[in-house]
């Protein structure tokens, strides 16, 4: 294991081992849109109100409390309507663009972004990259293969509890009584004791059939999307990147570990270093909006 800056020599190893790639494979976490002001869970910004994030996204939450729970995935899209992308959402949205990809990982036949975030920050990022790259038809590049896959889905998703329908919807609140109830909370901070009690048919509804619809986000204990997909690029992986995320949510924690198991190669990208970067080849220790970026001069 290295752990060293990316001015150090471990940055030209992780460049040689990346332009070697062939199958590469991304999983992000909360502290890839950490600088774009979106809270993580775990490194101090896990509160919401008085209450525990982690606790609010169940669905035995949801159960116990549809009203609160509504009110906290409130909160979140409204964090993540007013954000953009960061410097390292960029970074990884040009590697989704095979002409940039190839600058750097001349071997990849596939680059896929598999991202535990659901504030739709790294399709934001790839939109206005691919739209820049739009215009210059001769930095097209047919080949290899990239993908971004949203394994917990998106605080933007609103899916019903009975059909299952989902839809998109970016508006500022999925219902006037979350705009109202966020409106009332201004100056009060305990949201376990003095929450807004919404009444069931005011939360939003299933526009097919009526029924309680619920933030189409996965949940703790939940599956994950697109699972079998990813299982199958894990599999292929000769080499991740773990981005700003804690490693603490199965199935993505063992993503590193499987690849290292066949042979793959591990780079780790976080602000802390942690005990289970033992197995990584490469340990970027910092903030990764800087890393990042410093890591592929040729995007600028
Ligand atoms: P986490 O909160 O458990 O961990 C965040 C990790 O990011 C920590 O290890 C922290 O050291 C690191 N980090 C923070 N700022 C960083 C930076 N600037 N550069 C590099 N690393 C940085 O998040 P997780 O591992 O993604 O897992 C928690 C779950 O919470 C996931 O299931 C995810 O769906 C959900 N979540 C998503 C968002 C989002 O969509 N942005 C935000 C919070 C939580």
């Amino acid at each position: 294991m290295l752990e060293e800056s990316s001015q150090s020599p471990q940055r030209n190893e992780f460049r040689q081992a990346l332009a070697e790639a062939k199958h590469i494979i991304v999983v992000a976490g909360a502290g890839l849109s950490a600088a774009s002001d979106i809270p993580t869970f775990r490194d101090g910004g896990g509160m919401w109100r008085s209450l525990d994030s982690t606790s609010l996204a169940t669905p035995e939450a949801f159960t116990a409390n549809p009203s609160l729970v509504w009110q906290f995935y409130h909160y979140r899209r409204t964090k993540a309507l007013l954000a953009h992308p960061n410097a390292a959402h960029d970074a990884t949205a040009k590697l989704l663009i095979p002409a940039y990809l190839k600058k750097v990982a001349q071997q990849a036949k596939s680059f896929h972004l598999i991202t535990q975030n659901v504030d739709g920050l790294s399709g934001l990022a790839f939109k206005a990259t691919s739209q820049k790259l739009a215009g210059n038809s001769a930095k097209k590049v047919p080949t290899p293969k990239t993908s971004t896959l949203e394994m917990h889905g998106s605080v933007f998703a609103v899916q019903c509890t009975e059909c299952g329908y989902s839809t998109e919807n970016r508006s500022l609140a999925v219902c006037p009584s979350l705009a109202a109830a966020d409106a009332s909370f201004q100056n009060l901070q305990d949201a376990g004791t003095k929450h807004r009690d919404i009444p069931l048919e005011e939360l939003p509804r299933c526009e097919k059939c009526g029924a309680l619809a619920r933030p189409g986000v996965v949940w703790f204990g939940e599956k994950p999307h697109h699972l079998d997909a990813i299982n199958s690029l894990v599999y292929e992986a000769d080499m991740i990147l773990v981005i700003g995320t804690s490693s603490t949510v199965r199935p993505a924690s063992t993503f590193a570990y499987r690849v290292k198991r066949h042979g793959g190669k591990v780079a780790v990208f976080n602000l802390e270093a942690s005990t289970q970067d033992q197995q990584a080849d490469y340990v970027f220790v910092g903030p990764c909006e800087t890393i990042l970026p410093s890591l592929f001069p040729e995007f600028d």
